[in-house]
């Protein structure tokens, strides 16, 4: 597989903060690549210095094999997160708009058909819904027919059906040999969208990999998670017998290592013990488990769990070594 984009080092500073602080990945030619981490972690940063919109302070940019200004424009294609039309134009206006720009465009009407915009062409753009106003902006990237599409958050402040209907459309474009480079902080987007994902904090890729192989290097273990009043002690008292480890969290205690044939046992330990809890759900690692682990932080949306990290990183066990 050919790499259509390479970053190497990469470092920007703003003042005291290191927006990029030494980024390296590659991309490799149809695949989709997402770049998650929380708010002011670096990824619009990192966008704008992989599409020549902003000039990283020291390290290199390839896209297409040369730097990003020199890239041919009608292969590239980027729609930033703040993308605001004016609200007074249809959503065929600003597509034909913006086939306008290009020497080289496509139909239009195509255009708004592969976006799911047909049927509402004719509709101001701010009497779209969330989703339809995204997918019209996203038809505004789409006019080149760009082989390397940036998406800045695509479906940040859209209602989860908007959000679904705009995955629809990206595994579409993918399917079609797009390559796409997305940002979010929806670890279910990048999950379901990404065949690689890199994990970024603080301006820097903590790791990255294919969503699967992330979880089950970083993700840690099944676990059942324990809504309960009772402190971690009792409960890694009461599990003590079966043997697992128990995990103090953040209002929630994690019995880590449970396979589903071991439910039943911890669930009777608790009950002998009398230890009373309001909920207990068994639980597969996640993304956002790994990201966690990564990087000591919880990315904005997601819905991991919070577990208190020490310095390096690992969760604070309580209780008993496996
Ligand atoms: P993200 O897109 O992940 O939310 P950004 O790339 O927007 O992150 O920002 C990364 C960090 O750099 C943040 O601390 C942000 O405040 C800072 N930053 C970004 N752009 C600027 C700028 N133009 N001026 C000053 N600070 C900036």
């Amino acid at each position: 597989m050919n790499d259509v984009l390479v970053a190497e080092d990469l470092r920007k500073t703003y003042g005291d903060t290191a927006a990029l602080a030494g980024v390296s990945l590659s991309v490799e030619e149809g695949e989709v690549f997402a770049l998650i981490g929380p708010n002011g972690a670096g990824k619009t940063t990192l966008v704008r210095a992989l599409t020549g919109t902003t000039d990283p302070d020291s390290g290199s940019v390839s896209v297409f094999g040369t730097d990003p200004q020199s890239a041919d424009p009608q292969r590239l294609a980027l729609l930033p997160q703040a993308f605001d039309p004016p609200e007074r134009l249809t959503a065929r206006e600003l597509v034909e708009y913006y086939a306008g720009l290009y020497d080289e465009a496509r139909d239009p009407e195509a255009v708004l058909a592969e976006v799911g915009m047909a049927d509402a062409d004719d509709t101001w753009y701010e009497n779209l819904s969330g989703g339809q106003r995204r997918r019209a902006c996203v038809g505004t990237a789409l006019v080149n027919d760009p082989d390397l599409l940036f998406l800045d958050e695509p479906t940040t402040g859209i209602d989860p059906a908007g959000r679904r209907s705009l995955w629809a459309l990206i595994e579409e474009l993918a399917d079609r040999g797009t390559t796409v480079f997305l940002t979010t902080h929806y670890m279910e987007e990048a999950e379901r969208l990404a065949d690689r994902v890199a994990l970024l904090a603080d301006g820097e890729v903590a790791a990255s990999g294919s969503p699967s192989a992330l979880v089950a290097e970083h993700g840690g273990r099944t676990r059942i998670v324990v809504e309960t009043d009772a402190d971690a002690g009792a409960v890694a008292d009461a599990v003590a017998g079966t043997d697992f480890e128990v995990e103090a969290s953040d209002g929630q205690l994690v019995v880590a290592g449970v396979e589903p044939e071991d439910i039943g046992d911890v669930v009777a330990a608790l009950n002998d013990r009398g230890v009373a809890y309001e909920s207990l759900a068994w639980k597969q690692p996640t993304l956002e488990d790994a990201f966690l682990r990564v990087t000591g932080k919880s990315v904005a949306g997601g819905a991991g769990i919070s577990v208190e990290t020490d310095r390096e990183g690992e969760p604070a066990f309580a209780g008993g070594e496996r």
